[in-house]
């Protein structure tokens, strides 16, 4: 469309509201600033029909990236189709301000130590450090137009929150899925606290692999007299000192006499059993490995399996004990290096060479974890894994494909899951012990929450045996302990001590219609929110999940500090208005991971600016007033209407199904290619030669349905131009996000032989242009060979065509092969040196095409990947031919 931004000059209507151009720097933090005050996305209660989604609330420990734009807008998106679609939208905030995350941000941010202050001062920092980041962390939210109700925010460190975390934990306790023991776990000597086995992830790192001779002081008779020893290989000679056996494989012939045998571990000298075990990597090192309590998962099994002795020689700061002696008080990392010099010295160390080899670090810290044994809680898993991955397949994934990784996870687990966190900035654990029995004394329900470390016990001594003292719990729990129970901290799911049952502040919620996540926390977040929503309430928690891919840079690799990659939302939006940025967002399919692209949002803004402009013309072309709908309407107008229809249908279809990408394609090409190119041209032209009631009918509805469909996606400039159009009704607060989504008017036309009209109509424009005609100019006879029944009339209108003859079949055109094209870089290494001869066969004609491959010379056959053929369509008749898509055109 060339020219939308001229007004006509003719009549234009005195009612013009829209003048200037597009200003979002204003006009973009304005509505920001109104829809937060107007409280505009508020949730309604008694609504009729609703849609709830669950929202991720993110963790407080620092600023907003890239991601945090992409999955918000993502979920407005949602929000705002439905709110909509339905009556009304639940969509909260939350700030997961519990945990480790922020307890490390308060630590960095004051320059101090957790274990320096008592748990409470600890926790006020926290909170401190906290409300700015969340203060800050709103602003940008809110300057990102993500539809959120601010009245239904929650932070997960709120008591309210917190009386939900701790009544979960005793409603499992009840049921039997809880259980506290001192076993070995997953340890991060950093961050000084058990970890789950969701936070520890793989790092490749670069080691020594070391051979180290043990000697053999007994064989399964009994002690020897004669000098032998054997070979371990280890990557961690470090734990020498915690060696409890050595292990064989069973099919391990060159070292089966060694079983019931005994060895002296070098150094620290105890003895320790070998014993046979399938578990047993015959492939590395020399096929005999030692056990050590603990170095990982396998020597934990082992312990269990064989009963082994326990020598802990690491403890909670990665600090050797005094079970490694010499080396007591040394790092790790430190007695890995005077170990090995020793074992050097002493002759023990046979080989060391090089080794790539996999860890398993804290991904909070990137720390390599031990295993030690402590005391902790655990909500049992292992024994339901089969029931929680039915409780998967009971939702709907979008994509489909991410139910896999839900699968592997599952399939993956190896131990139950740990919640006690040895930290302060967390939900305390609500119970007691009996200083004498043990006797876990847990809090009342009516009481909490409650910090047993300050709040009394609800019994004065142990109903078990009597005892008059207990000792407080001082751990808390894990952040996804609190975190897994969003959606029952946004339904007020609560305890009634009247009615002694749970209940609900907003039943109506639950389960919600969607939670949406990244796919980087299926295993964390939503298995872990399936696990407990099932075991509290017999239920899934949501109907369907939509989880979204990664923001990737511009060469699509991941943005990272050390990379030095990163790009700020703040500079993004500096260059760029929010809804460009949001168009962005809605380029890629659900689930894929997705490239910043500043050609997007270049794209976007030349969106709005025709949007903005074709606004213009419509509110010049039009009354204030929708007129009524004219008995009538005109060929053309119920053909856009029809087109509008078919638009609507798709685009929700779309919406329903998450498939934003497509959505703003299809409804972009709408707009651009139909209504401005195609139809607004006509539409003025028309009521430039009179005012035409069927014309503005249909302006001014396709207008309004348009500005309704873009909302989602671009709500600033819809929500001007439909407060500029005054469009709005006192019913929806004058809001367009307010409105019903548009349905399908039922409207009927022939839309094949419409789109073939338009192209018609175009033909015979830049026929007109190309021949220096003003565009009003007279054309005596225009014959049409196309489908166009029915808008025979209206390409006569518009274009000035005294006489149109129309033809359904094609006219007389003869076609010619003017040449051929050769791929070169498939028939040059194809063909060789026999190129020459190719070429000098195309050139003298000397080729046939058969079947669609070439012949050239009768002797080289080229398939039809390697060659086009180009070819010429002459029209012997009179007057000038134009061919369009569907139709060919003469002017005579
Ligand atoms: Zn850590
Ligand atoms: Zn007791």
């Amino acid at each position: 469309m060339s020219d939308t931004q001229d007004p006509p000059t003719e009549e234009s209507p005195a009612d013009q509201q829209l003048t200037g151009e597009y200003d979002p720097s204003d006009i973009e933090p304005k509505w920001q600033d109104h829809w937060v005050n107007a409280d505009t996305y508020a949730y309604d209660g008694d609504a009729d029909t609703r849609f709830a989604i669950d929202t991720p609330p993110p963790t407080v420990s620092g600023n907003l990236h890239m991601g945090h734009l992409y999955q918000f807008t993502l979920q407005d998106f949602v929000a705002r189709y439905h709110r909509m679609a339905d009556d009304t939208v639940y969509f909260p905030f939350g700030y997961d301000d519990n945990g480790i995350a922020s307890e490390r941000l308060t630590e960095r941010e004051l320059d101090i130590r957790h274990q320096d202050y008592e748990r409470r001062v600890f926790q006020e920092k926290c909170r401190e450090v906290c409300a700015d980041y969340e203060e800050e962390f709103t602003e940008d939210v809110q300057s990102l137009a993500i539809s959120v109700d601010w009245d239904n925010t929650y932070k997960t460190i709120a008591p309210e929150v917190q009386r939900v975390s701790q009544l979960s934990f005793l409603d499992l306790y009840e049921q039997g899925r809880e259980y506290r023991q001192r076993a070995p776990t997953i340890w991060c000597p950093d961050c000084e606290t058990a970890i789950s086995q969701v936070e520890q992830e793989d790092e490749d790192k670069a080691t020594k692999f070391n051979d180290i001779a043990f000697d053999l002081v007994a064989d399964s008779e009994g002690p020897i007299t004669w000098d032998e020893t054997f070979t371990i290989s280890t990557t961690r000679p470090e734990l020498l000192p915690a060696c409890v056996s050595v292990f064989v494989h069973p099919d391990d012939d060159e070292n089966q006499h060694l079983v019931g045998g005994t060895a002296r571990v070098p150094l620290f000298e105890q003895e320790v059993p070998i014993i046979a075990d399938e578990r047993v990597d015959m492939e590395t090192g020399s096929g005999l490995v030692m056990c050590c309590t603990f170095g990982d998962q396998n020597d934990i099994e082992w312990y269990q399996a064989h009963d082994l002795d326990l020598r802990l020689a690491i403890d909670e700061s990665a600090t050797m004990t005094e079970v490694a002696g010499d080396y007591e008080g040394m790092s790790t990392h430190e007695a890995r290096e005077a170990i090995i010099e020793d074992l050097d010295s002493e002759g023990y160390l046979l080989e060391s060479r090089d080794h790539d080899h996999t860890v398993q670090v804290h991904e909070r810290c990137g720390v390599e974890v031990e295993y030690l044994v402590t005391e902790q809680w655990y909500i049992e898993m292992l024994d339901k894994k089969d029931e929680y991955l039915e409780a998967g397949r009971e939702m709907d994934w979008y994509p489909e494909k991410m139910f896999s990784r839900y699968q592997h996870w599952i399939e993956g687990l190896e131990w139950d899951w740990c919640i006690s966190r040895q930290r302060d900035s967390g939900i305390p654990i609500p119970v007691w012990y009996c200083e004498d029995c043990g006797e876990p004394v847990m809090a009342r329900r009516e009481d909490l929450p409650v910090d047993p470390l300050s709040d009394d016990p609800p019994v004065d001594a142990c109903p078990e045996c009597g005892h008059g003292d207990l000792t407080p719990e001082e751990d808390v729990f894990d952040t996804w302990a609190t975190s897994s129970l969003t959606p029952l901290v946004n339904a007020g799911w609560d305890w009634d001590s009247g009615a002694e049952d749970f209940v609900w502040d907003n039943p109506e919620l639950y389960p919600f219609d969607l939670r949406p996540q990244g796919h980087d926390i299926i295993s964390f977040w939503l298995f872990h929110t399936v696990v407990k929503c099932y075991e509290h309430t017999g239920e899934v928690p949501f109907d369907s999940v939509m989880i979204n891919g990664m923001v990737l840079d511009e060469n699509r690799e991941a943005m990272s500090k050390s990379k030095g990659n990163v790009i700020p939302p703040s500079e993004v939006l500096e260059n760029f208005p929010v809804d460009a940025a949001r168009y962005w967002a809605a380029g890629t399919s659900i689930g894929d991971d997705f490239p910043y692209k500043e050609g997007d949002l270049e794209a976007g803004e030349r969106l709005l600016q025709k949007l903005w402009n074709a606004s213009r013309l419509v509110d010049q072309l039009t009354p204030a007033a929708v007129p009524e709908e004219p008995d009538e309407l005109s060929s053309v107008d119920r053909w856009l209407l029809a087109e509008l229809d078919a638009t609507i249908d798709s685009v929700t279809a779309k919406f329903e199904d998450y498939a934003f990408s497509k959505a703003r394609n299809e409804l972009r090409s709408f707009f651009w290619n139909t209504f401005c190119d195609d139809y607004l041209e006509i539409a003025k032209q028309r009521v430039s030669e009179g005012s035409d009631a069927s014309t503005e009918y249909t302006l001014l509805t396709a207008h309004r349905t348009f500005l309704k469909l873009f909302a989602p996606f671009l709500p600033h400039i819809t929500e001007e131009l439909w407060d500029r159009l005054a469009y709005g009704d006192a019913d929806t607060g004058g809001s367009v996000h307010t409105t019903d989504w548009p349905v399908a008017g039922g409207y009927e036309a022939d839309l094949e032989a419409g789109e073939t009209a338009m192209e018609v109509v175009s033909a015979l424009r830049r026929y007109k242009t190309e021949n220096g005609l003003p565009l009003n100019a007279d054309l005596d006879h225009v014959e049409v060979y196309g489908h166009v029944e029915g808008f025979e009339a209206a390409i006569g209108e518009a274009m000035h065509v005294e006489r149109l003859d129309t033809y359904e079949d094609a006219p007389d055109i003869t076609t010619e092969v003017s040449g051929i094209d050769l791929d070169y870089s498939v028939v040059g290494p194809e063909f060789g040196s026999d190129v020459g001869a190719i070429d000098g066969g195309i050139e003298s004609g000397d080729y046939e095409i058969e079947d669609g491959r070439l012949v050239v010379a009768g002797e080289f056959e080229l398939g039809s990947d390697l060659f086009e053929v180009e070819e010429t369509r002459t029209y012997s008749g009179e007057g000038e031919m134009t061919e369009t898509e569907n139709a060919v055109v003469v002017v005579r």
